[in-house]
């Protein structure tokens, strides 16, 4: 199954048409307040956001997006901006048109148009984005479903000699808002190359369902994400598990995490969880991976583990640089491991790995690059002179005169 052939530009950004799955996140502060907003939008792309979406859901909040985009200005942040239109977005956008023409993307929920005059509505929107330029993503989620498609399809389901079960009218009816909603944009006047989809549910199996459906019908991009996964553990798990085998396929050309962040929490963890899920599968590399066992009885000290995460803060913080100084990086694998039981052999899929002494080990740790024995350390300074091996390695193999360059994004 092939990804969706239409490309879409989204302020710079081009989604599907087998580009890079792109990475997307939205903010929770009020837009109204521009300042607030500012920053974290720059927060978010600083994590690697290609794309931001902003709630636009008042008046205060449409007027507030020219000083949004000053205030980006002058933190140097280009990120796309994507406006979130619930209920009053043909009305915001038709009354605030430098915000309709500063946005890079209008999103529109089929299902929160309005109840009375919804086609118009929609279309209005719509016009207001061909006259703009703009892409739209056409967002259905289950939780503002189009009640009347939903009641209809449901009578209809009742009258079949043999009906279906009711999820998977639900899916059907997911899957017709988005397939009708584009089809009317398309009738509208939108080009095909202007529209994203999306159907999002917060269950995991239904969400893999969903787009396993949606994916044949339709050639426009896909942006996956599992709706109100939750927090911690759990929203990072449920997201995992539903986009992974949905990416594997093919399926899905924008991701986001809609993870809840704890008070107070860095909401720029949904854009690393996101990467991580992209690099995990081997789609795209955003950052050098550091493999570690888990530990066990024969790492009873804590060395082990300060020295894992000592070394993948070390490679964080120096990623702002390696990223400008040596392209290709991101695909680096390091493997740091507890002892001797599997420590050489993971150390040697790696590109550079360091093997601990296990206790009643004798106390040194080989050192593997490329896959050969380079040398073993010993004595207090191991970490250092770990990383004095691993950033020489850099240097060597991504540097200027480095040997081998990789494609960026790994695609
Ligand atoms: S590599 Fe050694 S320390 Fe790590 S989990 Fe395996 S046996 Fe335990």
């Amino acid at each position: 199954m092939a990804r969706g052939t239409h490309q879409v530009e989204i302020g710079g950004v081009t989604v599907g048409g087998g580009n890079p799955v792109v990475v997307q996140s939205m903010t929770n502060t009020d837009t109204a307040d521009a300042a607030a907003t500012a920053a974290q939008v720059s927060s978010l792309a600083d994590a690697g956001s290609e794309i931001v979406r902003v709630t636009v859901n008042t008046r205060h909040a449409a007027a507030a997006v020219p000083e949004l985009f000053e205030r980006l200005a002058d933190l140097g942040c280009a990120v796309p901006i994507v406006g979130d239109f619930h209920y009053n977005g043909h009305i915001l956008l038709r009354d605030y048109p430098r915000a309709a023409a500063l946005l890079d993307k209008y999103r529109i929920n089929p299902g929160n148009v309005g109840t009375s005059r919804r086609d118009e509505n929609f279309q209005a929107i719509v016009r207001i984005a061909m006259a703009n330029g703009k892409a739209v993503r056409i967002g259905v989620n289950w939780g503002s479903l189009d009640q009347r498609l939903l009641t209809r399809m449901m009578n209809a389901n009742a009258c079949r000699p043999r009906p279906k079960e009711a999820g998977q009218v639900l899916r059907d009816c997911i899957v017709e808002s988005a397939t009708r909603s584009a089809e009317l944009a398309e009738e509208t006047g939108l080009g095909g190359d202007r529209i994203v989809l999306s159907a999002k549910v917060s269950g995991v199996r239904d969400l893999i369902l969903v787009y396993r459906q949606l994916a044949p019908l339709t050639r426009h991009p896909l942006h996956l994400g599992l709706t109100e996964a939750g927090m911690g553990s759990k929203g990072i798990v449920a997201t995992s598990v539903a986009l992974a085998p949905l990416l594997l396929d093919g399926i899905g050309d924008t991701i986001r995490v809609s993870l809840t962040p704890r008070p107070g929490g860095d909401r720029a963890e949904e854009v690393r969880v996101a990467q991580q899920i992209l690099q995990s599968l081997e789609i795209r590399s955003f950052e050098p991976q550091v493999t570690a066992c888990p530990g066990c009885g024969r790492t009873t000290s804590t060395f082990f583990q300060e020295m894992t995460e000592d070394i993948q803060g070390h490679i964080r913080a120096r990623m702002p640089e390696w990223r400008r100084r040596y392209p290709g990086v991101e695909e680096l694998k390091v493997a740091v491991m507890g002892c001797v039981v599997n420590g050489p052999g993971e150390s040697r899929h790696a590109d550079l790995g360091i093997s601990l002494p296990g206790n009643h080990e004798a106390p040194k740790a080989p050192v593997y690059v490329d896959g050969a024995h380079l040398r073993t350390l010993k004595g207090p300074a191991i970490v250092e002179e770990f990383k004095e091996i691993l950033g020489e390695y850099v240097e060597r193999r991504y540097g200027e005169n480095g040997g081998r360059r990789s494609p960026p994004n790994g695609e």
